[in-house]
């Protein structure tokens, strides 16, 4: 029996009372901070009273997070509920409304002069907000004066913002007519992306054509917009006097351009990696030395199923045995009723773990159905929860949260510690293999391609900053990097060589791909260095997940030994993959 959560810890129901209660509280604690207003851009105020400041900002956050984070899991829980729809509208305009009137904090200590943040900086009073400090100040350079930065929020409205809404709303329009089994079936974009992995090579190859095609019918309103794209990043660049085209990017993320770029180089250096493991496919589904380009997501290996109790001792197991404190706290997301994994019609799609604070328990919420993949959400998520756990015992809120590019340090990790339990303990070649190509395929995906999309998206930028491309052109150029990553492995279907144009990435945030990269392949070098050193690891492990959003990437590592402006760092990851392949090579061979 699969299990439903238990959110009494919150709140007792959607018209519990203390929800207004906690935002009018919030909104008074907000209030009263304005008096320090323009006192801290001008050094003002003595760094006890910025602390002061700083833990006043956590007490409101760690309200309006209780209120937000409540409200969003009953709508998850039961999105049709009308109580609930209406309860999460109002808290998020409340939530609003009290973070713009901290707005000004946040902006003047962005702002301040250097002279001002060296002070503060230097204070011991305020060492457990040092990292908040310089984040906070890392975009100062690329600042324009106040009525410039309005005058640019202003157009941008009509100018890229206009432009991704055009996108989004012009492709989510889309219908398709395809021909499934002899019945015509008119279906929209979220329907056809399943069918990439139907079963049937024949359904498979149709979708694949109509899909692109779509987009290839709409090429010319569709280009409009990645050409303005292209532009007004160009325009923003040398507005803001940006180093790069990629700053932008690396600012967001907490990291540098140098590590950005040698993490890119190794990923290309293991494009084999790629070839080789769909070359194997391509035997393993019968089609000689070369797949085709719409077989590229056929799903593969025999079905086995897990019922909950199952897939709970599992990954629980995987956990104790990995390390016993580890084990313990994801055995404490069961026994509170953190986990709602029942399947429910009116339930929210998708798996997440939500931390709100660290003295809050996080939750999670899924969709159990049985399947490999969702034992491995389940140790995915629970990964999630432990990192909450652990981060929530030294850090305060605003250090709370790892920036996103290690965000997924302990949900990926958890999910090879369960890989290695299950090829332990599996007997089956055929699960065995469905299990190891699940894995490479999601690297693969997340790792290869997304920083192939990267190198496309930078040559468009620097190409078409100053004037327009085709859509031949943005084709031609895909084309090149897609045969660079996949080179003779993979026969693509002519329709695919508008793929580029069907990611809404490239819209929506400029270089925002290769954050998924750096998230999987981080990870899968610490996992490597695991393999190596074995339990003496395991300290060094806890301390990266218990420094939360307090550390820089960079430094989160080398306080750990371990330097990942170096392409070894990056290559371990590929070693591990590798022994994978392996592996998945010699079960395929064995089926001949
Ligand atoms: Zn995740």
């Amino acid at each position: 029996m699969t299990t439903k959560w238990d959110l009494t810890f919150l709140y007792q129901g959607y018209n519990d009372p203390q929800i207004d209660k906690d935002l009018e509280k919030a909104e008074q604690l907000a209030d009263e901070l304005a008096i320090y207003r323009e006192k801290i851009v001008s050094g003002d105020l003595s760094s006890k009273k910025l602390k002061k400041v700083f833990k006043q900002v956590e007490n409101i956050r760690e309200l309006t997070t209780r209120a937000g984070s409540y409200g969003y899991l009953l709508f998850a829980q039961e999105t049709t509920n009308e109580h609930h729809k209406t309860l999460y509208g109002k808290i998020q305009q409340r939530i609003t409304d009290i973070s713009n009137k901290l707005i000004w904090a946040y902006l003047e200590i962005s702002k301040m002069p250097e002279d001002v943040a060296s002070g503060y900086l230097s204070s011991p009073d305020l060492g457990n907000y040092h990292h908040y400090i310089e984040v906070s100040r890392l975009n100062k350079p690329y600042l324009l004066s106040e009525p410039e930065e309005k005058i640019l929020n202003m157009k941008n409205l009509v100018g890229a913002n206009a432009w991704n809404n055009l996108y989004d709303e012009y492709t989510a329009a889309f219908q398709f007519e395809i021909k499934i089994k002899g019945e015509k079936k008119i279906l929209s974009p979220g329907e056809m992306l399943p069918l990439f992995r139907d079963p049937n090579s024949s359904v498979r190859e149709e979708v694949f054509k109509k899909y692109y095609q779509k987009y290839a019918d709409n090429s010319i309103p569709i280009t409009h917009c990645f050409n303005n794209i292209w532009k007004d990043h160009g325009q923003n660049i040398e507005l803001r006097n940006y180093p790069d085209t990629m700053t932008i990017a690396h600012v967001r993320n907490q990291t540098e351009e140098a590590i950005v770029t040698t993490m890119m180089e190794v990923i290309r250096k293991n494009y084999d990696l790629v070839q080789d493991y769909y070359k194997a496919k391509a035997k393993l589904l019968g089609q000689g030395k070369k797949i085709m380009g719409s077989d590229l997501y056929a799903p593969i290996g025999k079905d086995i199923k897990y019922s909950w109790e199952e897939a709970r001792s599992i990954v629980l197991e995987a956990y104790l045995e990995f390390d016993n404190d580890i084990g313990e706290l994801a055995k404490g997301l069961f026994d509170r009723n953190l986990i709602d994994s029942e399947v429910r019609k009116t339930k929210m799609t998708g798996a997440f773990c939500s931390a709100t604070t660290p003295n809050i328990d996080p939750v999670i919420h899924m969709s159990f159905n049985g399947t490999p993949d969702s034992v491995s959400t389940l140790a995915h998520e629970m990964g999630h929860g432990i990192h909450d756990l652990i981060a929530g015992r030294n850090q305060t809120i605003l250090n709370y949260h790892p920036p996103l590019v290690v965000a997924e340090t302990a949900s990926v990790f958890g999910e090879q510690i369960l890989i290695k339990k299950l090829l332990k303990t599996m007997k089956d070649d055929e699960a065995k293999l469905k299990l190891i190509a699940s894995q490479l395929e999601d690297a693969i995906v997340t790792i290869s391609r997304q920083t192939m999309y990267v190198f496309w998206e930078k040559e468009c930028h620097e190409l078409g900053a100053r004037r327009n491309l085709s859509a031949q052109e943005m084709g031609e150029l895909w084309d090149n990097f897609v045969s660079e990553a996949y080179g003779d492995a993979v026969n693509f279907l002519p329709e695919q060589t508008w793929n580029w144009s069907t990611i809404p990435h490239f819209i929506l945030t400029r270089f925002y791909c290769y954050a998924y990269s750096f998230g999987m392949l981080f990870v899968l070098g610490l996992y490597q260095k695991y393999l190596e050193q074995g339990k003496s690891f395991i300290p060094k492990y806890k301390e990266i997940l218990s420094a939360g959003g307090s550390q820089f990437p960079v430094n989160l590592a080398s306080s750990v030994g371990l330097d990942i402006t170096t392409p070894e760092f990056w290559q371990a990851g590929f070693d591990y993959l590798k022994k994978l392949l392996n592996e998945f090579q010699e079960l395929v061979n064995k089926q001949d």
